[in-house]
């Protein structure tokens, strides 16, 4: 459906992309991950249209695309700070695209409810004023803004980042609903590692302008290819060569002693774990527990080493900090590089 086949995007002397490669299929909800600066933007605002790469071309469903304007593409965009009009309804900022192409009154009003509906906004909202809206409403307008062109491709910068912490998380779940519902394929642009693991079919994890890992969820987080993608990805623990070398003593053969180690922390077990053989165990002292709610973090002295590990609630007693504790750790869930 999408292809970005060498990319390049340069900005005068600074090149954001040096050589970009990526294939979005249809109906899929494609991610691009990665830190401020990475140059995820830049390739989202090179598939709208709106730069005009240095070299390569990019493919909209088989056609070169890279000299078509942006409204020649058939996707529809969403900002992070929404860029509505404040001054009109929430009606007339839906219904701005379809005035712009000169759709009758009669279709606009039926195109505007349908999409309301879909994104939930009432009738009674769509005749307030935009400025009279809560964040999470501006956000659902503009989505409506983008859809009600039925274009067939959704383009999505950072939607959620200007909203507080929990209704992020529940409109993540209606916007992956009403993707998945319409069917849409989307490319959705996030800083926020748990955004793109709750919502994606596949990943393309940026590193300074290039694509370090691009896979499902579970490949980018259980399968990191890179230091750097197991690193943006979820907490880890960096062990230590002491660490290491003792593990590979207890029987992690398969480990080389001078690489770059990494265990998530919800790998360290401080029960012996049913399959007890597949793991070493090693000692320690708590030093720290955090509370979570849901789970415990905490991190035990391994005669110097920190190591921490990630705990339900609901098991064993908790341990507090100066106890004894033990680790137990299969080293092949250990990531190598
Ligand atoms: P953020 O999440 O902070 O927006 P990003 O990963 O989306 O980061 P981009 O906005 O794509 O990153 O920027 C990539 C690089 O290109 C940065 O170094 C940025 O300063 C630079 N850049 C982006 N747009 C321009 C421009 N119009 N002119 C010059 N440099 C630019």
């Amino acid at each position: 459906m999408i292809r970005f086949d060498h990319i390049e995007v340069r900005f005068g002397e600074h090149t954001a992309i040096p050589e970009l490669n990526l294939e979005v299929k249809q109906g899929e909800f494609f991610t691009l991950l990665g830190p401020s600066g990475c140059g995820k933007t830049t390739a989202l605002r090179t598939l709208a249209g709106f730069i005009e790469p240095t070299k390569g071309e990019i493919y909209i469903d088989g056609q070169a695309a890279t000299k078509l304007p942006s409204e020649k593409r058939s996707v529809g965009m969403v900002f992070q700070n929404y860029a509505l009009f404040p001054s009109m309804s929430v009606w007339e900022n839906i219904a701005f695209g379809l005035k712009v192409r000169k759709t009758k009154k009669m279709q606009t009003g039926a195109l505007v409810a349908e999409i309301a509906g879909q994104v939930e906004l009432t009738s009674e909202q769509l005749s307030k004023n935009v400025s009279e809206l809560s964040g999470g409403q501006q956000q659902r307008v503009a989505i409506a803004r983008a859809l009600v062109l039925k274009p067939r491709i959704l383009l999505l910068d950072e939607p959620l980042s200007n909203l507080d912490a929990k209704l992020r998380v529940q409109l993540r779940e209606q916007l992956k609903n009403l993707q998945r519902e319409l069917g849409i394929t989307t490319v959705y642009v996030t800083h926020d590692q748990e955004e793109a693991l709750t919502m994606s079919d596949r990943i393309a994890v940026f590193n300074h302008g290039v694509v370090e890992q691009v896979g499902t969820p579970e490949e980018i987080y259980n399968r990191s290819s890179t230091e750097f993608v197991c690193t943006f990805v979820g907490a880890m623990n960096k062990l230590s060569g002491e660490v290491v070398q003792r593990l590979q003593r207890g029987g992690g053969t398969a480990l080389h002693p001078n690489k770059a180690s990494y265990l998530r922390l919800e790998k360290v077990s401080l029960q012996p774990p049913a399959n007890a053989a597949d793991s070493i165990r090693l000692e320690g002292t708590v030093a720290e527990r955090a509370y979570h709610g849901a789970h415990s973090t905490y991190t035990i002295d391994c005669s110097g080493s920190m190591i921490r590990a990630l705990v339900p609630e609901g098991g064993a007693a908790p341990l507090a900090p100066g106890s004894r504790a033990e680790l137990h750790i299969d080293p092949s869930s250990i990531l190598q590089y």
